[in-house]
């Protein structure tokens, strides 16, 4: 049996008239489905009891379910989603003054495995389909509403897994998070997260991509880069400027650049310079991100003084700089530096 959320709107319409129903009443299930984030037929309420059977006996609804939660000291909250074959990835609630943005994973695992990141260790399992993504949105807002008492207010894609190489279901997703007729949210308040799929940024592009874009970029060095983000191999770091100039050339939006500082592997002076000199072709706005080492950590906390000089360097160079303290343990790092395990440590 087919999942109602994996066919297509035609076809939706086609079986209701098969079995005698009125063709508009595909609207209202694409409403419940899209717009109000149902998670079962019964939920249906302005559909008939026979109606709702017959959905029941032909198609599946898959939803999502929170196997886990935990919250932190400082009132971070941690999710683990699991879909109906298993397999889980991670969410995240992080409130502050006015907002509470939701951290959502894009697939199950990761192929790229950058060395600070716990998830890059799982390797890849499978991309999320887009219904999947919404699920994540609609639990993790309903949750947000009973802990914060307030809905979502942004989304980042920094989550599990590389969202430019689940390309499809995520511009699904994003449609449907943002469409007028669907959940409507502001393309202002999501940002996507990229370690630099330089083909996927250019298609971004040609699309006229109106959400915020954010490279996880570690190192302008291209050695040092290759080393603790093997992508840069197939993406290097020249073309991935390039990709970045052509991106703010067709859609005149200023990137984030994510700079996780680590001790002695690129926060010195001159990694400054290079990060500097890699965002000269289009405006920037650089988060510096400090580094929270676990006890098996391979990389260390960049000290204060290396910190302070290294910021330095990219305010003389007219770079905005902001750093941004990490919540809940590590949640806060660049992109996929979840685990499960850290979600099993937090305080709850
Ligand atoms: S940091 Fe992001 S891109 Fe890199 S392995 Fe982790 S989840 Fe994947």
């Amino acid at each position: 049996m087919n999942d109602i959320r994996y066919i297509g709107y035609d076809p939706l319409v086609t079986f209701l008239r098969e079995n005698g129903e009125k063709p508009f009443r595909a609207k209202q299930i694409w409403t419940w489905l899209w717009k109000r984030g149902a998670g079962s037929f019964d939920e249906m309420t302005d559909l008939s009891v026979a109606l709702r059977t017959k959905l029941q006996e032909n198609f599946t609804f898959h939803r999502a379910e929170i196997a886990e939660e935990a919250r932190s000291s400082d009132k971070t909250t941690k999710f683990l989603l699991k879909f109906h074959d298993g397999k889980m990835v991670e969410g995240v609630l992080i409130p502050s003054k006015e907002r509470v943005t939701a951290c959502l994973s894009t697939q199950v695992g990761c192929p790229l495995h950058c060395a600070f990141c716990a998830t890059g260790t799982m390797g890849f399992i499978r991309n999320l389909h887009y219904s999947e993504v919404i699920d994540e949105y609609v639990l993790l807002n309903n949750r947000a509403q009973e802990i914060y008492n307030q809905h979502i207010t942004n989304i980042v894609f920094m989550g599990m897994g590389e969202p430019l190489l689940n390309f499809d279901n995520m511009m699904t997703a994003i449609s449907i998070l943002t469409g007028k007729d669907y959940f409507a949210l502001s393309p202002t308040r999501i940002t996507l997260s990229t370690a630099g799929i330089i083909k996927g940024i250019k298609a971004l592009a040609d699309r006229g991509f109106r959400c915020g874009l954010a490279i996880s970029l570690h190192s302008a060095d291209p050695n040092v880069r290759n080393q603790i983000m093997p992508v840069t191999e197939g993406n290097p770091l020249h073309d991935l400027q390039a990709a970045l100039a052509y991106y703010h050339q067709k859609t005149d939006e200023r990137i984030t650049i994510e700079y996780l500082l680590l001790s002695k592997v690129n926060d010195s002076e001159k990694a400054a310079e290079q990060l500097a000199r890699f965002c000269r072709p289009f405006p920037v706005k650089i988060n510096i991100i400090e580094y929270n080492s676990t006890p098996d950590s391979l990389f260390h906390k960049s000290d204060p003084t290396r910190r302070n000089a290294f910021i330095a360097v990219l305010e003389r160079c007219n770079m905005v700089v902001n750093i941004r303290q990490s919540k809940g343990q590590d949640i806060a790092a660049a992109c996929g530096q979840l685990m499960r395990k850290t979600v099993k440590s937090l305080e709850i």
